[in-house]
């Protein structure tokens, strides 16, 4: 018998080099997966971030491993399959998330609904995406938010070294109300700093200013902030979400960090049970790994759905994006096919 999954990997160019405070890239190799049966095909995408520990070999070496798991099954009964993959194989959450994501566009196709229509989900409530803008020299920082002018809200990196140069070209250049994100760049002391800094220059919310590692030091600062504090890397499964509310007052979930949407689900749910704000947010991904995200959406606080937009060119021809609205349609399960099926 052979397995319904098929992958591959695709070099996908970025728009501008993107920079955070790990480091900088001008290309994502993120990994496509095709899932068939009954004559429909589930699409699915692995976006591998090196920061928890996966790269587009690991995820192709993850994929050779879950591939037999799905021989013989019912793949409409996706929450199963996602447990056997769980059982197969510990972690490689963005292999997991392909196949979860794959299953759950092919269960949608079967049925002939969208997805969020089987989540319940209401897509009229839909919040705002944000706009992502890279840490950059200022002239190219002036064209980012020239780019995102239709955007409601930006979310700014910061956590070079840089921070006040960065972050007051943009707020020099637009009203738009801005998030922030240091990416683990900051100490306590100077993360303080920053963000009383920052409260007073219209800022919304700053997305983990700490290592993920210094956990008293996130409690310490929780005490002290006068805006919201947003645990993103600090973040991977449901499980680390009670431990988190000392520390933050809100967490960022993620379908390629928490290895697809059964278990982006579970954070939502466990995160709302400890009163704890949500985000949705995203990798650097096509608009297929985007739309998923944003059959989600409507159940999260704050969304920041924008990684295809970073993109020089997308395979999938993704949702469009209105106001800083993503409209997701009628069409079934994730509802976005490869420009090349057309
Ligand atoms: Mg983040």
């Amino acid at each position: 018998m052979s397995s319904p999954l098929s992958f591959r990997t695709v070099e996908l160019p970025l728009r501008h080099a993107w920079t955070i405070a790990r480091g900088t890239s001008t290309v994502k190799r993120n990994v496509f997966v095709e899932v068939r049966s009954g004559g429909h095909v589930g699409y699915g995408e692995a976006a591998p971030n090196v920061r928890y520990g996966e790269s587009w070999e690991s995820v192709e070496a993850a994929l050779q491993k879950l591939a037999p798991v799905l021989e013989g099954r019912d793949l409409r009964c996706f929450r199963d399959v996602s447990e056997a993959l769980d059982a197969a194989l510990p972690d490689n959450p963005a292999a997991k998330a392909a196949v979860d994501l794959a299953l759950h566009d092919l269960a949608g196709k079967v049925m002939g609904v969208p997805l969020y229509r089987m989540l319940g989900v209401d897509p009229a409530r839909q919040p705002v995406t944000s706009m992502s803008i890279g840490i950059d020299v200022p002239e190219v920082l002036a064209v980012k938010v020239r780019e995102a002018a239709d955007f409601p809200v930006l979310k700014v990196k910061l956590g070079s070294g840089k921070d006040r140069e960065v972050f007051g070209t943009v707020r020099a250049l637009t009203s738009q109300t801005i998030r922030v994100d240091a990416n683990e760049g900051w100490k306590p002391d100077e993360a303080l700093a920053h963000i009383q800094w920052l409260a007073t220059q219209g800022v919304e919310l700053v997305e983990q200013p700490l290592p993920a590692a210094d956990v008293d030091g996130a409690k310490w600062l929780k005490a002290r902030s006068p805006l919201p504090l947003v645990a993103d890397e600090s973040l991977t499964k449901a499980s680390d979400v009670p431990s988190l509310a000392a520390g933050f007052h809100g967490i960022n979930v993620k379908l390629q960090k928490s290895g697809g949407i059964r278990e982006a689900l579970r954070i939502i749910e466990t995160a709302r049970a400890c009163g704890l704000k949500v985000m949705l947010g995203c990798m650097v991904e096509t608009g297929l790994g985007i739309a998923a995200g944003a059959h989600l959406a409507p159940l999260v606080d704050w969304v920041d759905l924008d990684g295809n937009l970073l993109l020089a060119s997308d395979p999938y021809r993704a949702h469009p994006v209105v106001g800083g609205r993503i409209q997701l349609g009628d069409g079934p399960g994730l509802g976005v096919e490869p420009w090349a099926a057309t």
